[in-house]
């Protein structure tokens, strides 16, 4: 089975960081641009291009760390986004013949969870790539996920929870009759 949790959390932390580093260069600016109290009586005799230049050279000093920070996530977040494109399966659409497949398998239910985490109890009418194709989800019977048109669009390109995998999993092997057959996502290997 596709392992989910470490590139689920790992994409949770990447993101988080990044807004975290983005807030901390926010606050950095803000603060720098704050007038210091012990700086008040000397400004009155200093230039306005004093002033500027003052304010320019301690907004600078202040994004440095950050900004070096920021840039260290973005160059990861590239290489991730480069990795997802290599796996890539060529073939994005289902076959005609998988999608039966697939949809039978789930006895035409969607099997998506539907509030309260339980099963979606309208019909499926799309098969949808557990793992998403454009992140490197692979078009198998593995991967494929019977949904209705509404789980289908709110789910988009998400990255499925571990939890969501295990309950899905959990929930297949009560309609699914064959262990192998049951089994929740998969992933392109890198080229
Ligand atoms: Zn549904």
């Amino acid at each position: 089975m596709l392992e989910l949790k470490r590139i689920y959390w790992s994409r949770q932390a990447l993101r988080e960081a990044y807004s975290a580093v983005v807030m901390w260069l926010g606050a950095s600016v803000v603060l720098a641009l704050m007038p210091k109290a012990n700086a008040a009586g000397s400004r009155s005799a200093a230039t306005v291009a004093e002033i500027l230049r003052g304010m320019v050279d301690g907004v600078l000093a202040a994004v440095t760390v950050p900004t070096l920070f920021l840039v260290v996530l973005t160059v990861v977040a590239a290489v991730v986004r480069a990795r997802d494109l290599k796996r890539r399966d060529p073939v994005r659409r289902f076959s005609r013949q998988r999608r039966r497949e697939g949809l039978a398998r789930a006895g035409g239910q969607c099997e998506m969870e539907s509030g309260l985490r339980r099963r979606c109890p309208r019909p499926a009418e799309h098969g949808d790539h557990f793992y998403p194709w454009s992140k490197g989800g692979s078009t198998s019977l593995q991967n494929f996920v019977a949904a209705c048109s509404r789980c289908n669009r709110a789910k988009g390109a998400q990255i499925p929870s571990p939890g969501q995998q295990e309950r899905l999993d959990r929930r297949r092997r009560t309609y699914v009759t064959l262990e192998d057959a049951a089994a929740v996502g998969e992933r392109q290997p890198l080229p």
